[in-house]
C-alpha cells in the first residue's frame, strides 16, 4: 500500500472523556509528524461530539474522522476492524498509533492482518530512522531486553503504545480541527457478531494503569495482615492496591497487581509505596506518578529517591495511624468540624 504522509491515532474515550494514552499517543504522533512534515489524524468512534473535538485538538489534532454508526457505539473487534481497515485502505496513512489497552491489544494485530500489515505491540518509545522508518522500543523477555522493532516494508505500520510511557503535552500553536465524519457501510449478511450489552467492570478490578490512586506495598509490608491494612487504607483514598516483586514473591499479591519494569507502568497522581525498597526495577513502572509518598523503615532506601515525601517509620504503625486520621477528618466533615 503507498502511503501519505499522515499519523493516525484511534482515539479512545469513555462517555465522552479522552483515555490518556490516546493523549499520549497524539503526543507521540505530534512529534512524528513534524518530522515527517504529515498531518495528525485522530480517529474516532461514535458520533461528533464537541467537547471531544476541543480536547482532541489541544493535543495537536489536525483532523478528527468519527466513525459513526449504530454497530460502533460499543466496541465490538468485527465491526471495528471492518471499519478502519475500509478507512485505512482509502486513505493510506504511513503510521497508525494506538493505546495498549485492552481495546487496542486485541484491534491492532487483527487490523494489521486485515490490511497485511505489520505491528509493533506495547512499545515504550517511538522515533524514526534516517529512511524515516517507524522504529518502536520494547521490552521483551520479560522485560530483560530492550528490542527495536521495524516494519520496513508495509504500510501502514501500526504501533501499540503503553500507557503511562510519555507525559502527554500540548503543543502551543493549537488549530481548530477539520471535523469529518464517516458512516460505515456494513453488509449485515457478513456479520458474524451480535453484541447484547455491556457489563461494567468492578472498580477494585480496575487496571493499575488506569487508578488515580495506587496504595502499593512491598516486602516491608510484613505480612498479608498488613496487606489488609493497606486495602483498608486504598478504600478510604478511593485508590486500589498494588505493590512489588517482593510482595508477589512472599504470596500477598497476585502478579496482576506487580508495578514496574516487568509488570504495569502506572502514572497515577498519588503513589504510596509502603515498605518498598526502590530498586530500579520497580521505579520504572512508578517514577512518573504525580505525587510520590513513601514510607520505609531504613532512611537510605532508594524509594526515598524519587518520593515527594519521605515517612521514615514501620508500616504496620505508620498504615494505621494514617486510617485513624482519615477517619476522624471523615467525622468532622460530617459533623461540620472543622478541627
Ligand atoms: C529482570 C528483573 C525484573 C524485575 N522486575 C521487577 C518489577 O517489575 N517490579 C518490582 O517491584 N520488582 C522487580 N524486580 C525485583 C526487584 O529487583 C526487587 O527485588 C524488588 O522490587 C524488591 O521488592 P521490595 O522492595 O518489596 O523488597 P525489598 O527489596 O526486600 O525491600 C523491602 C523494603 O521494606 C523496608 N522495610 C522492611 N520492614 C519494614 C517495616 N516494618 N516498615 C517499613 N519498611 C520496612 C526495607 O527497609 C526495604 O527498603 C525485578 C528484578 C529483575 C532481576
Amino acid at each position: 500500500m503507498s502511503s501519505d504522509n499522515n499519523i493516525w491515532v484511534i482515539a479512545e474515550h469513555s462517555e465522552g472523556h479522552l483515555e490518556e494514552v490516546s493523549a499520549e499517543a497524539l503526543t507521540y504522533g505530534r512529534k512524528l509528524a513534524e518530522d515527517l512534515d504529515g498531518n495528525v489524524i485522530a480517529v474516532v468512534f461514535g458520533n461528533d461530539n464537541q467537547a471531544l473535538v476541543g480536547t482532541l485538538g489541544s493535543y495537536g489534532a489536525d483532523k478528527i474522522v468519527f466513525l459513526d454508526s449504530p454497530l460502533l457505539q460499543e466496541y465490538c473487534a468485527e465491526f471495528y476492524v471492518a471499519a478502519l481497515a475500509k478507512l485505512f485502505t482509502d486513505k493510506k496513512p504511513e503510521i497508525v498509533l494506538c493505546g495498549a489497552t485492552p481495546i487496542g491489544r486485541d484491534l491492532a494485530p487483527r487490523l494489521a492482518a486485515r490490511l497485511g500489515t505489520g505491528l509493533i505491540s506495547d512499545c515504550i518509545s517511538l522515533t524514526l530512522n534516517e529512511e524515516k522508518l517507524l522504529l518502536g522500543n520494547k521490552l521483551t523477555y520479560g522485560g530483560r531486553v530492550s528490542s527495536i522493532i521495524v516494519c520496513p516494508n508495509t504500510k501502514p505500520q501500526i504501533a501499540t503504545l503503553k500507557p503511562g510511557v510519555i507525559s502527554m503535552s500540548r503543543p502551543d500553536n493549537i488549530k481548530k480541527p477539520e471535523v469529518i465524519i464517516i458512516t460505515p457501510q456494513f453488509n449485515q449478511k457478513e456479520l458474524r457478531t451480535r453484541v447484547k450489552g455491556f457489563i461494567r467492570a468492578d472498580p477494585e478490578t480496575i487496571s493499575l494503569d488506569e487508578a488515580d490512586i495506587i496504595v502499593a506495598g512491598g516486602r516491608g509490608a510484613g505480612s498479608q495482615a498488613n496487606f489488609q491494612l493497606l486495602d483498608e487504607l486504598a478504600k478510604h483514598l478511593g485508590g486500589v492496591v498494588a505493590g512489588s516483586l517482593g510482595a508477589v514473591d512472599e504470596g500477598w499479591l497476585p502478579r496482576r497487581k506487580l508495578v514496574g519494569q516487568t509488570g504495569t507502568t502506572v502514572t497515577p497522581r498519588l503513589y504510596l509505596a509502603c515498605g518498598i525498597s526502590g530498586s530500579v526495577y520497580h521505579v520504572l513502572g512508578m517514577r512518573d506518578s504525580e505525587f510520590i509518598i513513601a514510607i520505609d523503615k531504613d532512611p537510605n532506601a532508594p524509594i526515598f529517591k524519587v518520593a515527594d515525601m519521605s515517612i521514615v517509620g514501620d508500616v504496620g504503625e505508620v498504615v494505621p495511624a494514617v486510617i485513624e486520621c482519615i477517619k476522624k477528618f471523615a467525622q468532622n466533615t460530617d459533623t461540620g468540624n472543622s478541627e
